[in-house]
């Protein structure tokens, strides 16, 4: 008898925290189960890339963090961002197949990521990608009309896609910059790092609010009153409510009808999760709609 066939079944692998509150919500919420399910597989996709992703050398001196503050441009360039090609391909392909497998794209829109995913110029449509963000902060900073809503109207599920497949090599970019006290000067209401908008928020034990990066997942204090979105200031045009059990929040902004949630880390037993806490506030962004907001 060999020796292996003795040996004890190795145990599964540990399950990720996100993992194991994503499992917890679907205990306590039922009717969210499929939204669960699909997050449980996009996170099982990026941490299989991200454990292989090396942290960026990024520049990230006091002075060149003061220069990039004062024309508010992002620090992270597309070519400094530790993209294996390969490991991009097989995300965007493997992506499309979980979103597709769940309904959230169709077949025509599976077809057209699962030809990007094959693309040997894949890392042209994520460099045009990358740099779209910074070019709405431009343009939005200019005062001009957004051109993105043309575009996005085609491309839209391939921009999803896009933004799910660079997040393990992002996350580990903007890990670095996480841990940088430097990063308490910036004061935009866009990523330090990537210029992303943010999708999510915390409020911090101290009563900060840290807005959270739709693209990179990076966190910086935000004024807890001021809409991200269109910077309105005015309290009495920002509309807030909460969840029963108060752990989450939402900002509403009467001025451009766009809304942000927060996780309330004043009550909380644990750091904010934007993959698990996206899933956990689904109810709370249909209130926010009903009530005429939009994300
Ligand atoms: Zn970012
Ligand atoms: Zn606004």
């Amino acid at each position: 008898m060999s020796d292996s066939a003795s040996r004890p079944a190795r145990p599964p692998r540990a399950e990720s925290r996100e993992a194991v509150e994503l499992h917890a919500i679907r205990g306590r919420h039922p009717e969210l189960a499929t939204a669960v399910d699909l997050h449980l597989e996009l996170l099982e996709l990026q941490r299989r890339i991200q454990v292989r992703v090396p942290l960026p050398t990024l520049d990230l001196s006091e002075a060149t963090l003061k220069r990039h503050q004062s024309d508010a441009s992002p620090l992270l360039r597309f070519e400094d961002i530790p993209l294996d090609l390969t490991d991009l391909r097989l995300m965007v392909r493997q992506t499309a197949d979980v979103l597709r497998r769940f309904g959230a794209l169709d077949e025509s829109d599976h077809a057209k990521a699962q030809a990007a995913g094959r693309d040997m110029n894949l890392t042209a449509l994520a460099s045009q990608w990358y740099r779209s963000a910074a070019e709405r902060q431009v343009a939005a900073t200019a005062g001009a009309a957004s051109t993105s809503a043309n575009a996005a109207a085609d491309g839209d599920m391939l921009q999803q896609v896009l933004a799910l497949s660079m997040r393990p090599f992002l996350s580990r970019c903007a890990e670095v910059l996480q841990q940088r006290a430097e990063l308490a000067m910036w004061t935009h209401p866009h990523c330090a790092l990537c210029a992303g908008e943010p999708d999510f928020s915390v409020i911090t034990p101290a009563a900060e609010r840290h807005l959270i990066c739709s693209r990179c997942a990076l966190r910086w204090k935000f004024e807890p009153l001021t809409c991200p979105y269109c910077r309105n200031s005015n309290r009495a045009r920002i509309t807030s409510f909460a969840t029963t059990d108060g752990q989450y929040r939402v900002y509403a902004c009467d001025v451009c009808r766009r809304y942000l949630k927060a996780y309330d880390g004043r009550r909380a037993t644990r750091p904010v999760m934007p993959m698990v806490d996206t899933v956990a506030t689904l109810p709370l962004d249909a209130a926010a709609i009903q009530r005429g907001y939009s994300s």
